[in-house]
């Protein structure tokens, strides 16, 4: 395990259309990076899926709860982003993780990364893009989690989203998942070793 700037931690942004492979990549990355990451668990309204876990996927609230936190300040960002389900980043769950010195991975939609980004322009921020929209959608189909609508969506945004990748300092393309993990421990390795060298 590489120990970079224990006093600090980093806060790591993940991003890129929905169904691009973020969390099966990120899977990959938390079982084989030498850096001490820990998952930033965001605040949901939508319903989870079969086989999530309440406080380990998300942390599921009912629209009253999340709009009574979000009015006490206690997300870093938040936003609509399908449906009319809300997500934001929890305040406390990434000052606890930066507190202990450890690198934190927020998962977010475009709109989040790029308030997340300006906030914090230390933070590292990886694009997962995808081969092509064709894949992409075969993708999201395949997940089988979405109905034809919730796709339909989906792929209208990831349009916008590739847009913006430009803005981002790693921009990865997940063609292959260990290719991908692959080119990410090496980046977080590299700034780890950095951090540590700067010391
Ligand atoms: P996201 O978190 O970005 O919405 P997921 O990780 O849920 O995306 O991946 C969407 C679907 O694509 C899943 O069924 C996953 O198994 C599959 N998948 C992810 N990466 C790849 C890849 N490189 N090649 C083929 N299928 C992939
Ligand atoms: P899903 O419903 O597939 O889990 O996530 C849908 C989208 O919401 C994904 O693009 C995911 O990155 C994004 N998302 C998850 N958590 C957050 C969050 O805390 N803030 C923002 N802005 N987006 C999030």
């Amino acid at each position: 395990m590489i120990q970079p700037d224990t006093q600090t931690g980093q806060l790591i942004v993940f991003s890129g259309p929905s169904g691009t492979g973020k969390t099966t990549v990120l899977r990959g990355v938390f079982e084989r990076c030498r850096v001490p990451l820990v998952p930033s668990v965001s605040a949901t309204t939508r319903p989870p899926r079969p086989g999530e876990c309440d406080g380990v996927d998300y942390h599921f609230l009912s629209e009253e709860e999340f709009h009574a936190r979000r009015r006490r300040g206690e997300f870093l960002e938040c936003f609509e982003v399908y449906g009319g389900h809300w997500y934001g980043t929890l305040k406390a769950e990434v000052e606890r993780a930066l507190e202990a010195g450890k690198w934190v991975v927020l998962e977010v939609d475009v709109q989040g990364a790029l308030t997340l980004m300006e906030q914090h322009p230390e933070a590292i921020s990886f694009f997962i893009q995808p081969e092509s929209i064709e894949e992409l959608e075969r993708r999201l189909r395949g997940r089988g989690t979405e109905g034809e609508e919730a796709v339909q969506r989906r792929l209208a945004r990831a349009r916008d989203e590739i847009a913006l990748a430009r803005r981002y300092q790693f921009q990865i393309t997940n063609e292959r998942v260990d290719q991908a993990v692959e080119e990410i421990c090496d980046i977080l390795n590299q700034q780890a070793e950095m951090q540590a060298y700067a010391r």
